[in-house]
């Protein structure tokens, strides 16, 4: 007998065809089975999404083609991870086959049965796992009751914890308790950076055991990442690591969702079907009765509202291990500096005293509008892409302009293309030019055996080599290094152990920005930094977070002297609230491409024309539409539209009546467009 069979295959984000196409086979199919079929003049990955055994008519019979292989070898994919797919797809409005497919591993299309089934057995022959002796430190007081209270409760917990705190240590034994307590339970635990990867896993796998802990990143190779797979969806991986994209591996078992830097904007996927990988986290722990486990110690004031609601159950850890004090924070008012000041005087003499007495320095650019670019210093050249409305990067090291949003390089031109004038300067300071700049401002100051500092850079450039991070990383906690200059980068997760002095320089762009989230994100930036500082419980007494800026009066500072995220937060929602900004009320974007700007708005107007006439209308907001920030990428044009509801509901219902709409408007012109639900940047 043949079986109708409903198979969802990778689809364009916005094709009608979003939903399953229908396949016949001889053989009953359950949902979750992996299969390959004909698609076009292609032969695809596909999914059986559900089966549809009623009697075929034959004209059907004649149009739909038979399944080309099934991958019988590897169990289907569980009911709670098509749930998962099924309200990603619905919730971030895009088409099912798209997220479905993405959340597999890209080797799954390339290989036949048959090799699959050969990667299954070699992964069947590593099964015997080893009991390793997995041995917890002592919990302090505070950690003893953090865990307690996450033990006999249901969650979803957010674990406000300061930095040094020890939340690492919650989590690894929140897994342990899990796994002595079922043979068969798996975690998920997340991190924002692939950078964090190594770090955690480092401490995974001396606690549980190489082959209990597998990791998943797109850093990994195709071989690589089928494998962690292999693993975890045939149960024998009892942990995953891995970055946002890690929140749709198959894992039949899961019973713990950990989220660590649950506030990181890196959680949120910016191109194809742009989802958060924390709120996926949070839902599919309710979809799978598991708990979930969202660390921060400056959470996002949406998870820091939910745990004021109570919907979240927050888990306090004030104070750090061992007495570690965090640093004094000392502002230093620019206003009082002469023009052009970069370091000022008070900041360079608590470096010099640092180095000196043998303790390191970590001195970080907030790199937002901070580029190095080249202009000319005769006429009002500029290094500007010729592709796009954004300025070429001057990069010293290779000596070229590259272009950060196409990617357009060139040699740096030997005189102004405008004018003929050779003397062409950097505009602006990045890290290499500050480091510089450093340098000759501490070049009398000497280490205490009379040797003369040791400055270090620390930035995506100068660790663009596979090696070079860790390599950096190794020489500062050495103690090689005297001054560690870097970027947002150098700030995250890294356990130093000697840093006594934090200085971040640039603090205010963010301030003033139009975005309203800058001010979350820096605070978040400024408290992390100072996490590095006085790690060691022996130095913390004398270890200093240093800001110098324009606006030492400003209220996020105030909380920042004081250490107190709560009172920002209040600050901030006080403010959200009134502007009824996330998290009380709710955002979705729609953006264009087009050749033109004016076909992008047009486009986008259209849109909103036709929005009017939906029945959920009248709960939202369709703001106007607007170049976006960078308005050309690549002599493409791009527009934006903000829509706002004080409804969750209503927006989703709203954007799911407009869908028909975009794509019909679409077909009148050359037009890319895609929803952005939930955006974290407008
Ligand atoms: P967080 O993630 O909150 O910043 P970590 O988990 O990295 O903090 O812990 C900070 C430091 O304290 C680490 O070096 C860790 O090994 C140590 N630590 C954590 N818990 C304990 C404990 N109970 N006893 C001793 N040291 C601990
Ligand atoms: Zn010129
Ligand atoms: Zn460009």
């Amino acid at each position: 007998m043949t079986h109708r069979v409903a198979v969802l295959v990778p689809t364009p984000a916005h094709s009608k065809l979003g939903g399953p196409l229908t396949y016949l086979s001889e053989q009953p199919l359950a949902p979750g089975t992996l299969v390959r079929v004909p698609l076009g003049k292609r032969e695809v990955l596909g999914l059986v999404w559900d089966q549809a055994d009623t009697a075929l008519a034959s004209d059907e019979m004649i149009a739909a083609k038979l399944i080309a292989e099934v991958l019988q070898d590897i169990p289907p994919m569980s009911k709670h991870w098509r749930q998962l797919v099924t309200f990603s797809a619905s919730y971030y409005q895009r088409s099912l086959g798209e997220v479905a497919l993405a959340g597999l591993p890209p080797q799954l299309r390339d290989l036949s049965a048959t090799q699959l089934a050969r990667r299954l057995k070699r992964a069947d022959g590593m099964q015997e796992q080893s009991d390793t002796c997995a041995q917890g430190l002592p919990l302090t007081m505070q950690q003893q009751e953090a865990l307690a209270a996450y033990e006999s409760n249901p969650g979803p917990f957010l674990l406000f914890g300061t930095t040094g705190s020890g939340k690492t240590e919650i989590y690894l034994q929140a897994v342990q308790a899990l796994l002595a307590r079922d043979a068969r339970a798996q975690a998920l635990v997340m991190v924002p950076e692939i950078n964090l990867t190594p770090q955690l896993q480092d401490r995974f796998i001396a606690r549980f055991g190489q082959d209990k802990v597998t990791t998943m990143n797109s850093a990994m190779t195709p071989a690589q990442r089928l494998k962690g797979w292999l693993a975890a969806h045939t149960g024998q991986a009892r942990i995953v690591l891995g970055t946002r994209m890690a929140v749709f591996a198959s894992l039949p078992h899961l019973k713990l969702i950990v989220v660590d830097e649950e506030h990181d904007p890196s959680y949120k996927q910016q191109e194809g079907a742009r989802y958060s990988a924390r709120d996926l986290a949070v839902l599919r722990g309710k979809l799978e009765g598991a708990k979930v486990l969202l660390g921060s110690a400056t959470p996002s004031l949406e998870s820091w509202q939910a745990s004021e609601k109570g919907r979240y159950q927050r888990l306090h850890m004030a104070a750090r291990v061992g007495q570690g004090k965090l640093p004094a924070v000392r502002l230093v008012d620019m206003n009082l500096q002469p023009r052009q000041t970069v370091f000022s005087p008070q900041l360079l003499q608590a470096i010099g005293q640092r180095i000196e007495r043998g303790e390191q320095s970590l001195i970080f650019l907030n790199r937002r509008g901070y580029a190095p670019v080249l202009a000319c210093t005769a006429c009002d050249w500029k290094s500007e892409c010729p592709h796009c409305s954004a300025f070429r990067v001057f990069h010293k090291i290779d000596r070229t302009l590259r272009c950060h949003h196409c990617g357009y390089t060139e040699r740096v031109p030997r005189a102004c293309p405008t004018c003929g004038n050779v003397d062409i300067a950097p505009v602006g300071r990045g890290t290499e030019r500050l480091e510089e700049h450093l340098s000759e401002l501490l070049a009398d100051v000497k280490q205490a055996n009379g040797e003369p500092v040791r400055i270090a850079r620390m930035d995506a450039d100068s660790t663009r080599f596979k090696g070079a991070l860790q390599e950096q990383l190794a020489r500062m906690h050495a103690g090689e290094v005297d001054v560690l200059v870097g970027t947002q980068m150098v700030t995250k997760g890294h356990d130093f152990r000697r840093i006594t002095l934090v200085a971040a320089i640039n603090a205010d762009s963010a301030l003033f920005s139009s975005d309203f989230r800058a001010p979350e994100r820096l605070f978040g930036l400024l408290m992390q930094a100072a996490g590095r500082a006085g790690r060691d419980s022996a130095q913390a007494d004398a270890s200093e977070m240093w800001v110098q800026t324009w606006h030492p009066r400003h209220p996020l500072f105030d909380a920042l002297r004081r250490h107190d995220y709560p009172a920002f937060a209040q600050q901030q929602l006080v403010q959200r609230e009134q502007a009824g900004m996330p998290p009380f009320g709710f955002q979705a974007l729609l953006r264009a491409e087009a050749r033109t700007q004016e076909a992008a708005q047009s486009f986008l107007r259209a849109a909103a024309q036709a929005a009017s006439q939906l029945p959920d209308a009248a709960h939202v907001t369709v703001y106007s539409a607007v170049p976006m920030g960078i308005q050309r990428v690549a002599n493409v044009e791009r527009a934006q539209m903000l829509i706002e509801s004080p409804s969750r509901t209503a927006l989703q219902r709203f954007l799911s009546q407009w869908q028909p709409v975009l794509r019909a408007t679409q077909e009148k012109g050359l037009i890319r467009w895609a929803v952005d639900v939930d955006p974290l940047v407008i």
